[in-house]
Protein backbone atom coordinates (compact mmCIF):
# COMPACT_ATOMS: atom_id res chain seq x y z
CA UNK A 1 0.00 0.00 0.00
CA UNK A 2 2.91 2.42 0.27
CA UNK A 3 2.88 2.65 3.78
CA UNK A 4 6.74 2.15 4.56
CA UNK A 5 8.05 3.84 7.28
CA UNK A 6 5.61 6.36 7.77
CA UNK A 7 6.78 8.23 11.16
CA UNK A 8 10.67 7.57 9.89
CA UNK A 9 12.77 10.64 8.81
CA UNK A 10 13.59 10.55 5.25
CA UNK A 11 16.48 10.85 5.57
CA UNK A 12 16.77 7.16 6.92
CA UNK A 13 14.25 6.45 3.81
CA UNK A 14 11.08 6.93 5.76
CA UNK A 15 7.86 8.58 4.82
CA UNK A 16 8.55 11.10 7.96
CA UNK A 17 4.57 11.67 8.19
CA UNK A 18 3.45 13.98 10.85
CA UNK A 19 1.66 12.69 13.53
CA UNK A 20 -2.10 13.90 12.83
CA UNK A 21 -1.50 11.60 9.28
CA UNK A 22 0.01 8.67 10.96
CA UNK A 23 -2.76 9.20 13.17
CA UNK A 24 -5.12 8.61 10.20
CA UNK A 25 -3.62 5.93 8.53
CA UNK A 26 -3.29 4.20 11.95
CA UNK A 27 -7.45 4.42 12.69
CA UNK A 28 -8.03 3.45 9.20
CA UNK A 29 -5.68 0.37 9.21
CA UNK A 30 -6.78 -0.86 12.56
CA UNK A 31 -10.09 -1.38 11.08
CA UNK A 32 -8.95 -4.26 9.52
CA UNK A 33 -9.08 -7.62 11.49
CA UNK A 34 -5.58 -8.08 9.95
CA UNK A 35 -2.58 -7.55 11.95
CA UNK A 36 -1.07 -4.75 9.99
CA UNK A 37 2.53 -4.63 10.26
CA UNK A 38 3.79 -0.99 9.20
CA UNK A 39 7.47 -1.97 7.06
CA UNK A 40 10.26 0.62 8.00
CA UNK A 41 9.12 1.30 11.66
CA UNK A 42 11.56 1.70 14.17
CA UNK A 43 11.08 2.69 17.96
CA UNK A 44 11.62 6.60 18.13
CA UNK A 45 14.55 5.81 20.50
CA UNK A 46 16.67 5.14 17.86
CA UNK A 47 16.73 8.61 16.07
CA UNK A 48 18.42 9.61 18.92
CA UNK A 49 21.41 7.18 18.54
CA UNK A 50 25.02 8.89 17.38
CA UNK A 51 26.06 8.17 13.31
CA UNK A 52 27.74 5.05 14.61
CA UNK A 53 24.86 3.58 16.12
CA UNK A 54 22.73 4.78 13.70
CA UNK A 55 24.68 2.44 11.06
CA UNK A 56 24.81 -0.32 12.90
CA UNK A 57 21.13 -0.53 14.72
CA UNK A 58 19.12 2.14 13.30
CA UNK A 59 19.23 1.86 9.51
CA UNK A 60 19.06 -2.67 9.75
CA UNK A 61 15.86 -2.03 11.56
CA UNK A 62 14.42 0.59 9.18
CA UNK A 63 15.45 -1.83 6.51
CA UNK A 64 14.22 -5.12 8.24
CA UNK A 65 17.16 -6.85 8.53
CA UNK A 66 17.32 -6.31 12.19
CA UNK A 67 13.97 -6.58 14.54
CA UNK A 68 14.00 -4.55 17.70
CA UNK A 69 11.95 -4.36 21.00
CA UNK A 70 11.84 -2.12 23.69
CA UNK A 71 12.49 -3.75 27.26
CA UNK A 72 11.49 -1.83 30.51
CA UNK A 73 9.01 -3.52 32.34
CA UNK A 74 9.99 -6.07 34.58
CA UNK A 75 7.85 -8.56 36.93
CA UNK A 76 8.80 -6.30 40.04
CA UNK A 77 8.33 -2.76 38.31
CA UNK A 78 6.61 -1.49 35.63
CA UNK A 79 4.18 0.78 35.92
CA UNK A 80 6.96 2.20 38.76
CA UNK A 81 9.52 1.69 35.92
CA UNK A 82 12.18 3.83 37.57
CA UNK A 83 12.45 1.30 40.47
CA UNK A 84 14.08 -1.46 38.12
CA UNK A 85 16.10 -3.94 39.67
CA UNK A 86 18.26 -4.96 36.13
CA UNK A 87 21.34 -3.32 36.88
CA UNK A 88 24.33 -2.11 34.51
CA UNK A 89 28.09 -2.08 36.32
CA UNK A 90 30.82 -0.50 34.37
CA UNK A 91 33.94 -3.16 34.01
CA UNK A 92 36.56 -1.67 31.74
CA UNK A 93 35.56 -0.40 28.71
CA UNK A 94 32.25 -2.08 28.89
CA UNK A 95 29.24 -2.43 31.00
CA UNK A 96 27.77 -6.07 32.06
CA UNK A 97 23.93 -6.52 32.57
CA UNK A 98 21.90 -8.10 35.22
CA UNK A 99 18.43 -9.00 35.44
CA UNK A 100 14.81 -9.92 33.91
CA UNK A 101 12.32 -7.68 31.77
CA UNK A 102 8.88 -9.01 31.37
CA UNK A 103 5.96 -8.63 28.61
CA UNK A 104 7.98 -7.37 25.77
CA UNK A 105 6.51 -7.14 22.78
CA UNK A 106 8.08 -8.86 19.83
CA UNK A 107 11.13 -9.88 22.47
CA UNK A 108 11.90 -13.63 21.30
CA UNK A 109 12.36 -12.05 17.35
CA UNK A 110 13.77 -9.24 17.88
CA UNK A 111 17.72 -9.54 17.15
CA UNK A 112 18.56 -6.62 19.21
CA UNK A 113 16.85 -4.84 22.19
CA UNK A 114 16.57 -1.36 23.48
CA UNK A 115 17.35 -2.11 27.32
CA UNK A 116 16.86 0.16 30.26
CA UNK A 117 18.74 -0.73 33.08
CA UNK A 118 19.94 0.72 36.33
CA UNK A 119 23.84 2.14 36.94
CA UNK A 120 22.79 3.83 40.36
CA UNK A 121 19.74 2.77 41.54
CA UNK A 122 19.92 5.64 44.07
CA UNK A 123 19.39 8.14 41.19
CA UNK A 124 16.36 6.86 39.57
CA UNK A 125 15.24 8.78 36.47
CA UNK A 126 17.75 11.30 36.86
CA UNK A 127 21.03 10.06 36.69
CA UNK A 128 20.34 6.22 37.50
CA UNK A 129 19.14 4.64 34.19
CA UNK A 130 20.65 4.46 31.12
CA UNK A 131 19.53 3.17 27.79
CA UNK A 132 21.90 0.50 26.13
CA UNK A 133 21.44 -1.36 22.52
CA UNK A 134 22.13 -4.97 23.24
CA UNK A 135 22.27 -7.92 21.02
CA UNK A 136 21.24 -11.14 21.18
CA UNK A 137 24.53 -12.26 19.89
CA UNK A 138 25.57 -10.94 23.58
CA UNK A 139 24.34 -13.46 25.17
CA UNK A 140 20.67 -12.62 26.46
CA UNK A 141 18.15 -15.07 26.20
CA UNK A 142 13.91 -15.04 25.85
CA UNK A 143 10.82 -17.29 26.38
CA UNK A 144 7.70 -16.25 24.85
CA UNK A 145 4.98 -15.59 27.30
CA UNK A 146 1.05 -17.50 26.52
CA UNK A 147 -1.46 -14.32 26.98
CA UNK A 148 -5.05 -13.41 25.48
CA UNK A 149 -3.33 -10.82 23.43
CA UNK A 150 -3.09 -12.31 19.59
CA UNK A 151 -0.98 -9.82 18.50
CA UNK A 152 1.94 -8.74 20.14
CA UNK A 153 3.82 -11.58 21.49
CA UNK A 154 4.97 -10.59 24.25
CA UNK A 155 8.76 -12.45 26.45
CA UNK A 156 10.52 -12.62 29.11
CA UNK A 157 14.47 -11.35 28.14
CA UNK A 158 17.05 -12.86 30.90
CA UNK A 159 20.16 -11.04 31.22
CA UNK A 160 22.75 -13.25 32.84
CA UNK A 161 25.83 -11.14 33.03
CA UNK A 162 25.53 -9.34 29.71
CA UNK A 163 28.71 -7.88 27.94
CA UNK A 164 27.80 -4.50 25.95
CA UNK A 165 30.79 -2.07 25.28
CA UNK A 166 30.21 1.43 25.91
CA UNK A 167 30.00 2.69 22.83
CA UNK A 168 26.45 0.98 22.83
CA UNK A 169 25.19 3.53 25.18
CA UNK A 170 22.35 5.63 24.62
CA UNK A 171 22.61 9.13 25.22
CA UNK A 172 24.05 10.19 28.37
CA UNK A 173 24.66 7.20 31.03
CA UNK A 174 22.17 7.80 33.26
CA UNK A 175 19.92 9.52 31.36
CA UNK A 176 18.14 6.59 29.71
CA UNK A 177 14.81 7.11 30.73
CA UNK A 178 13.66 9.92 28.99
CA UNK A 179 13.72 8.14 25.98
CA UNK A 180 11.43 5.16 27.30
CA UNK A 181 9.48 7.94 27.76
CA UNK A 182 9.58 9.84 24.74
CA UNK A 183 8.34 6.28 22.87
CA UNK A 184 5.57 5.64 25.58
CA UNK A 185 4.32 9.05 25.64
CA UNK A 186 4.14 9.11 21.46
CA UNK A 187 1.91 5.57 22.03
CA UNK A 188 -0.21 7.42 24.54
CA UNK A 189 -0.91 10.34 22.44
CA UNK A 190 -1.71 9.07 18.62
CA UNK A 191 -1.05 5.82 18.32
CA UNK A 192 -3.05 3.73 20.80
CA UNK A 193 -5.84 6.22 20.48
CA UNK A 194 -5.89 5.77 16.76
CA UNK A 195 -6.03 2.53 16.98
CA UNK A 196 -9.04 2.20 19.93
CA UNK A 197 -10.84 4.20 17.26
CA UNK A 198 -10.83 2.14 14.12
CA UNK A 199 -11.47 -0.90 16.05
CA UNK A 200 -14.62 0.60 17.70
CA UNK A 201 -15.58 2.38 14.51
CA UNK A 202 -15.77 -1.08 12.70
CA UNK A 203 -17.60 -3.04 15.41
CA UNK A 204 -19.93 -0.10 15.28
CA UNK A 205 -20.80 -0.54 11.74
CA UNK A 206 -21.23 -4.44 12.21
CA UNK A 207 -23.28 -4.03 14.89
CA UNK A 208 -25.69 -1.43 13.07
CA UNK A 209 -26.13 -3.60 10.08
CA UNK A 210 -26.78 -6.56 12.77
CA UNK A 211 -29.11 -4.68 14.33
CA UNK A 212 -31.00 -4.13 11.36
CA UNK A 213 -31.46 -7.52 10.36
CA UNK A 214 -31.64 -9.55 12.92
CA UNK A 215 -34.97 -10.12 14.35
CA UNK A 216 -36.49 -11.07 17.38
CA UNK A 217 -40.63 -10.90 18.77
CA UNK A 218 -41.57 -10.18 14.91
CA UNK A 219 -39.39 -6.84 14.53
CA UNK A 220 -35.45 -6.09 13.86
CA UNK A 221 -33.53 -5.43 16.81
CA UNK A 222 -32.95 -1.72 15.27
CA UNK A 223 -36.62 -1.05 16.58
CA UNK A 224 -35.46 -1.56 20.08
CA UNK A 225 -34.84 1.39 22.14
CA UNK A 226 -32.59 -0.82 24.03
CA UNK A 227 -30.15 -1.29 21.46
CA UNK A 228 -30.68 2.09 19.55
CA UNK A 229 -29.04 3.49 23.15
CA UNK A 230 -26.36 1.41 22.52
CA UNK A 231 -25.21 2.08 19.17
CA UNK A 232 -26.05 6.22 20.49
CA UNK A 233 -23.56 5.88 23.10
CA UNK A 234 -21.01 4.24 21.09
CA UNK A 235 -21.26 6.42 17.91
CA UNK A 236 -20.91 9.20 20.63
CA UNK A 237 -18.03 7.88 22.87
CA UNK A 238 -16.27 6.96 19.29
CA UNK A 239 -16.61 11.05 17.94
CA UNK A 240 -15.76 12.38 21.40
CA UNK A 241 -12.70 10.21 21.00
CA UNK A 242 -11.69 11.58 17.48
CA UNK A 243 -11.56 14.98 19.74
CA UNK A 244 -8.89 13.90 22.30
CA UNK A 245 -7.05 11.96 19.25
CA UNK A 246 -6.72 14.82 17.01
CA UNK A 247 -5.66 17.36 19.48
CA UNK A 248 -3.18 15.17 20.98
CA UNK A 249 -1.49 14.44 17.66
CA UNK A 250 -2.15 18.07 16.40
CA UNK A 251 -0.08 19.33 19.87
CA UNK A 252 2.44 16.64 19.06
CA UNK A 253 2.94 18.21 15.55
CA UNK A 254 3.66 21.69 16.89
CA UNK A 255 5.87 20.60 19.18
CA UNK A 256 7.45 18.02 16.35
CA UNK A 257 7.94 16.16 20.14
CA UNK A 258 7.75 12.60 18.09
CA UNK A 259 10.95 12.97 17.05
CA UNK A 260 12.78 14.66 20.00
CA UNK A 261 10.86 14.23 23.10
CA UNK A 262 10.95 17.07 23.95
CA UNK A 263 7.69 16.75 25.33
CA UNK A 264 5.71 19.49 27.36
CA UNK A 265 3.53 19.14 30.12
CA UNK A 266 0.69 20.15 27.89
CA UNK A 267 1.58 17.36 26.34
CA UNK A 268 2.07 14.60 28.50
CA UNK A 269 -1.33 15.53 30.06
CA UNK A 270 -3.49 15.46 26.99
CA UNK A 271 -1.79 12.79 25.40
CA UNK A 272 -2.80 10.61 29.15
CA UNK A 273 -6.37 11.78 28.77
CA UNK A 274 -6.28 10.49 25.05
CA UNK A 275 -4.99 6.92 25.93
CA UNK A 276 -7.03 6.85 28.94
CA UNK A 277 -10.12 8.01 27.56
CA UNK A 278 -9.76 6.00 24.16
CA UNK A 279 -8.74 2.87 25.21
CA UNK A 280 -12.00 2.61 27.83
CA UNK A 281 -14.14 3.77 24.91
CA UNK A 282 -13.24 0.58 22.84
CA UNK A 283 -13.69 -1.70 25.33
CA UNK A 284 -17.28 0.32 26.15
CA UNK A 285 -17.87 -0.20 22.23
CA UNK A 286 -16.69 -3.74 21.92
CA UNK A 287 -18.89 -4.95 25.13
CA UNK A 288 -22.11 -3.55 23.68
CA UNK A 289 -21.48 -4.35 20.29
CA UNK A 290 -20.59 -7.91 21.58
CA UNK A 291 -24.54 -7.60 23.65
CA UNK A 292 -26.12 -6.65 20.22
CA UNK A 293 -24.95 -9.81 18.79
CA UNK A 294 -25.78 -12.47 21.67
CA UNK A 295 -24.24 -15.46 21.40
CA UNK A 296 -22.64 -14.70 17.88
CA UNK A 297 -20.88 -12.19 19.43
CA UNK A 298 -18.84 -14.82 21.39
CA UNK A 299 -18.50 -17.04 18.30
CA UNK A 300 -14.93 -17.39 16.53
CA UNK A 301 -17.06 -17.28 13.22
CA UNK A 302 -17.01 -13.55 13.94
CA UNK A 303 -14.22 -10.92 15.19
CA UNK A 304 -15.73 -9.43 17.95
CA UNK A 305 -14.21 -12.17 20.16
CA UNK A 306 -10.91 -11.63 19.01
CA UNK A 307 -11.19 -7.56 19.44
CA UNK A 308 -12.16 -7.81 22.75
CA UNK A 309 -9.76 -10.22 23.84
CA UNK A 310 -6.98 -7.60 22.23
CA UNK A 311 -8.28 -4.30 23.01
CA UNK A 312 -8.22 -4.94 27.17
CA UNK A 313 -4.55 -4.68 27.32
CA UNK A 314 -4.71 -1.06 25.86
CA UNK A 315 -6.46 -0.32 29.07
CA UNK A 316 -2.84 -2.05 31.29
CA UNK A 317 0.15 -1.35 28.30
CA UNK A 318 2.03 2.43 28.01
CA UNK A 319 0.16 3.57 31.17
CA UNK A 320 -2.57 1.72 33.09
CA UNK A 321 -5.90 3.74 33.45
CA UNK A 322 -4.01 4.83 37.01
CA UNK A 323 -1.11 5.42 36.15
CA UNK A 324 -2.73 7.68 33.25
CA UNK A 325 -4.83 9.30 36.03
CA UNK A 326 -2.29 9.53 38.34
CA UNK A 327 0.22 11.73 35.88
CA UNK A 328 -3.55 13.94 34.96
CA UNK A 329 -3.52 14.61 38.84
CA UNK A 330 -0.35 15.04 39.18
CA UNK A 331 0.19 17.91 36.66
CA UNK A 332 -2.94 19.44 37.84
CA UNK A 333 -2.23 19.68 41.42
CA UNK A 334 1.45 20.36 41.31
CA UNK A 335 0.32 23.57 38.49
CA UNK A 336 2.29 22.13 35.74
CA UNK A 337 -0.41 22.97 33.79
CA UNK A 338 -3.63 24.96 34.47
CA UNK A 339 -7.15 23.39 35.20
CA UNK A 340 -8.49 24.60 30.66
CA UNK A 341 -4.97 25.70 29.94
CA UNK A 342 -4.73 22.56 27.13
CA UNK A 343 -4.69 23.54 23.87
C1 LIG B 1 0.69 -7.62 25.76
C2 LIG B 1 1.64 -6.73 26.50
C3 LIG B 1 2.70 -6.13 25.80
C4 LIG B 1 3.61 -5.33 26.49
N1 LIG B 1 4.71 -4.83 25.81
C5 LIG B 1 5.71 -4.23 26.51
C6 LIG B 1 6.95 -3.86 25.87
O1 LIG B 1 7.13 -4.03 24.65
N2 LIG B 1 7.94 -3.34 26.62
C7 LIG B 1 7.80 -3.11 27.97
O2 LIG B 1 8.75 -2.64 28.58
N3 LIG B 1 6.66 -3.44 28.61
C8 LIG B 1 5.61 -3.99 27.92
N4 LIG B 1 4.44 -4.36 28.57
C9 LIG B 1 4.33 -4.13 30.03
C10 LIG B 1 3.27 -3.12 30.41
O3 LIG B 1 3.73 -1.83 30.13
C11 LIG B 1 2.93 -3.35 31.90
O4 LIG B 1 2.18 -4.55 31.98
C12 LIG B 1 2.15 -2.21 32.48
O5 LIG B 1 2.96 -1.07 32.60
C13 LIG B 1 1.56 -2.54 33.88
O6 LIG B 1 2.56 -3.06 34.71
P1 LIG B 1 2.31 -4.42 35.53
O7 LIG B 1 1.75 -5.40 34.57
O8 LIG B 1 3.54 -4.79 36.26
O9 LIG B 1 1.21 -4.03 36.56
P2 LIG B 1 1.47 -3.41 38.02
O10 LIG B 1 2.42 -2.27 37.91
O11 LIG B 1 1.81 -4.51 38.95
O12 LIG B 1 0.02 -2.88 38.37
C14 LIG B 1 -1.04 -3.77 38.66
C15 LIG B 1 -2.31 -2.95 38.81
O13 LIG B 1 -2.17 -2.04 39.89
C16 LIG B 1 -2.34 -0.71 39.44
N5 LIG B 1 -1.42 0.15 40.16
C17 LIG B 1 -0.08 0.04 40.25
N6 LIG B 1 0.42 1.05 41.00
C18 LIG B 1 -0.63 1.80 41.39
C19 LIG B 1 -0.77 3.00 42.15
N7 LIG B 1 0.30 3.63 42.65
N8 LIG B 1 -2.01 3.49 42.34
C20 LIG B 1 -3.10 2.86 41.83
N9 LIG B 1 -3.03 1.74 41.09
C21 LIG B 1 -1.81 1.22 40.86
C22 LIG B 1 -2.04 -0.74 37.95
O14 LIG B 1 -2.67 0.31 37.27
C23 LIG B 1 -2.60 -2.10 37.57
O15 LIG B 1 -3.99 -1.99 37.39
C24 LIG B 1 3.47 -5.10 27.88
C25 LIG B 1 2.38 -5.68 28.57
C26 LIG B 1 1.49 -6.50 27.90
C27 LIG B 1 0.37 -7.13 28.68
Amino acid sequence: MGFWGIETPEEYGGANMPPTTQAIIKLELSKSFVPFKFGGWVHNILFSCNEDQKQRYLIPAVQGEKAVCFALSEASSASDATNMQTTAKKDGNDWIINGEKIWITGGHSADFAIVFAANDKSKGAKGGITAFLVDREMGWKSELIDTMVSNHEPATLIFDNVRVPEENVIGEVGYGFKYAMQFINHNRGYVIPAYSIGAAERMLSMAVEYANTRTSFGKPLAERQAIQWMIANSATDIEAAKGFLFRSAALAEKEGSWKTGNDSNQFRTLSSMAKLYNANMVNRVVDDVMQIFGGMGVTKELPIERWYRNVRVYRIFEGSDEMLRRTIAKNLLNEKIKVGEIE
